[in-house]
């Protein structure tokens, strides 16, 4: 079966937390656009360098940019049987692109009222060896410091999780993102999960749909 699936939400609703249970379920790998970037910056590659200046302000990288990221990540052999696509589409022009080059069985939706945004985004913290997500109240290590899943101990804090630029992250949700669930639900592939509760439950409404 060769359909993709969208995990699809505001920034900090729980999608890089619940993409690892979906990628065991399903055995599609995980395509994140956001670590994709992050990996082009640290590696200072021409597109790096012009993504970085968007994301530190919180605003949308541009839909080329994106899109020939997407092209060339369909292109390798374990794209073949579909990919779960985190943080992708972000506006209509990505997945009018998106429904180009590949086919789409389901877009979850990780409902999360903006007021729970902030809390969740700044106190997010993640694994530098195995990229597990963490948070300082809501889902910490069991040893502080040290990651549950792989034992490292370099824990990251990304720079543009701070409270200025979660705001323009909203803001760009709202204006460019949040259009597409309409776009989706027209096409009768949008299913909308309720993100405002625990992390295992969000994981048994997403798994009820897979
Ligand atoms: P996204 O990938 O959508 O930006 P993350 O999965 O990185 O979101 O989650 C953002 C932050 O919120 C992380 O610190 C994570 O530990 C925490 N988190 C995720 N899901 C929940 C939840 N259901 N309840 C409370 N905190 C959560
Ligand atoms: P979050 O879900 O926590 O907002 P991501 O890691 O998905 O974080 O994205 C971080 C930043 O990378 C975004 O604020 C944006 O600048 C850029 N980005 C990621 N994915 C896309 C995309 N599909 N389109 C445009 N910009 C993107
Ligand atoms: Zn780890």
């Amino acid at each position: 079966m060769a359909s993709s699936i969208v995990l699809f939400g505001p920034p900090g609703a729980g999608k890089g937390t619940q993409a690892g249970n979906i990628v065991s379920i399903t055995g599609k790998p995980q395509v994140s656009t956001g670590d994709m970037l992050r990996a082009a910056v640290s590696a200072g590659t021409e597109l790096g360098v012009e993504a970085k200046g968007y994301m530190d302000s919180g605003q949308l990288v541009p839909d080329e940019v994106i899109i020939g990221l997407i092209e060339e990540r369909l292109t390798q052999s374990d794209a073949v049987n579909g990919v779960l696509f985190d943080g992708f589409p972000r506006t209509v022009a990505q997945a009018e692109a998106l429904s180009h080059i590949a086919e789409v069985s389901i877009v979850i939706a990780i409902e999360v009222p903006d007021a729970r945004i902030v809390e969740r985004i700044c106190g997010r913290y993640t694994c530098g060896g195995c990229g597990a997500v963490y948070h300082d109240t809501f889902n910490p290590t069991t040893n502080p410091g040290v990651c549950d899943h792989c034992g490292h101990t370099d824990m990251k804090r990304r720079a543009d999780d701070n409270e200025g630029t979660v705001r323009n992250r909203l803001e760009a949700y709202h204006a460019q993102t949040s259009p597409l669930a309409a776009w989706y639900r027209k096409r009768d592939l949008f299913s909308a999960v309720n993100g405002d509760q625990g992390i295992d439950l969000v994981g048994e409404e997403i798994a009820a749909l897979l």
